[in-house]
């Protein structure tokens, strides 16, 4: 199998699962027991928040563990939405967002009578300073943009876009952070309020998230019940899977560099190649992410060609898994100005330091043998 879908998800890293399964099997009690072995696994549990938000350089008290970036993102949302509509009822949000984002302000708008912009993006997929500074109000209660989106790998200017609303209202900024994490440094950090994470996605655990919320941020909790993540989330702490943390995100951090040039490597290498076949035409930027290249064939739609590959043994996507099995076209690519047709024919490779120049070579001979018998017939 070649798997080039490390933007849908990651295999767990060795260090990090051993870490899950140790702490899983030795340390089960409950973190909210008052005997030695509850204390204990809080203690873990608490000197792995310390470890997490020292990699992200933000206090262990802005952290808040997560079952996942979903679960985060509507934390965020509605959190904040609710706790602070006494001063509006006016969000922001972009028309590229992931659906944990999208349909979170959907609900928002019809269950709860919130009013909600949709921001447009250029042709590179960002949302543009000037754009948001006209769409704020007074009663602008939240701004939730993505830092990189995970269908084309396009980046925002997070700390510029954090300023214009800071500047011109009373918002609180959210930034859906789960595919640039591991992928640059998050220097926007310090600029925003609310920036959500998920594990798997970058070779930790499945089911795990992360909430920064940057202290004094209100927010209403989602999940009531016990005084479990300061009183924001009830339920018994998944303690393994919190623990594992620390281990992920060191690992994430570690070798940064190392691996983002080995993945500008393998895309140059898998964009040269592409231009060399007849019919297909890149959709992502050119100064998108190394980790995401999503182009379009002429003639082929996305499915054909995803079963085509699975058929070689190649995982690929199409879009956004958590939208794979939506019949629309790619609502990220139709905001890009791209053609509704050009939409419906496009695939997303995702790459990481796990992924080798005969993966990428393989894919480029796959492909161009399955769009020659493809346009013979
Ligand atoms: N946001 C983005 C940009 C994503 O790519 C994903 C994963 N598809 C999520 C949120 C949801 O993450 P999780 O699977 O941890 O809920």
């Amino acid at each position: 199998m070649i798997y080039l879908d490390y933007a849908s998800t990651t295999p767990v890293n060795q260090e990090v699962l051993k870490a899950y399964t140790y702490v899983l099997e030795k340390y089960y009690a409950n973190t909210d027991s008052l005997h030695d072995a509850g204390l204990k696994v809080a203690e873990l549990m608490e000197q792995s928040r310390e470890q997490t938000a020292s990699c992200l350089k933000v206090k262990a008290n802005e952290l808040m563990f997560t079952s996942g970036a979903s679960e985060a993102n509507n934390t965020a949302i509605k959190g904040s939405a609710f706790a602070l509509q006494h001063r509006g009822k006016h969000l922001i949000t972009s028309c590229v967002e992931h659906s944990s984002v999208d349909q979170t302000m959907k609900q928002l708008q019809e269950l709860f009578g919130f009013e909600v912009t949709y921001l447009p993006v250029n042709s590179s997929g960002v949302v543009e300073a000037e754009t948001l500074r006209q769409a704020l109000r007074k009663d602008t209660i939240l701004v939730s943009i993505m830092a990189l989106n995970n269908e084309v790998g396009s980046i925002n200017d997070i700390a510029e876009l954090a300023k214009v609303t800071h500047e011109s209202s009373r918002a609180v900024f959210h930034s859906d952070c789960t595919q640039i994490l591991g992928k640059q440094p998050l220097t926007f950090l310090p600029d925003i309020e609310l920036a959500s994470f998920s594990a798997h996605k970058i070779y930790g655990l499945k089911g795990s998230g992360l909430l920064y919320h940057k202290q004094n941020v209100r927010l209403v909790p989602l999940i009531c019940g016990g005084q479990q993540e300061a009183g924001l989330r009830g339920g018994t702490s998944n303690a393994p899977c919190n623990i594992a943390w620390a281990k992920t995100m060191r690992i994430a951090f570690e070798k940064m560099d190392e691996h983002s040039r080995h993945v500008s490597e393998l895309n140059q290498r898998l964009r040269l190649g592409l231009a060399e076949i007849d019919g297909v035409e890149i959709n992502s930027p050119q100064d998108a992410t190394p980790y995401i290249l999503n182009f379009s064939v002429k003639g082929m739609t996305s499915e054909v060609m995803l079963n085509a590959l699975n058929h070689y043994g190649i995982c690929v996507s199409s879009r956004s898994t958590c939208s794979s099995k939506t019949k629309a076209p790619s609502r990220v690519l139709m905001a890009m100005g791209i053609s509704e047709e050009r939409a419906t024919h496009s695939l997303r490779i995702s790459l990481s330091h796990l992924s080798k120049k005969s993966e990428v070579d393989e894919l480029l001979n796959v492909l161009k043998e399955i769009f020659n018998d493809y346009r013979i017939k």
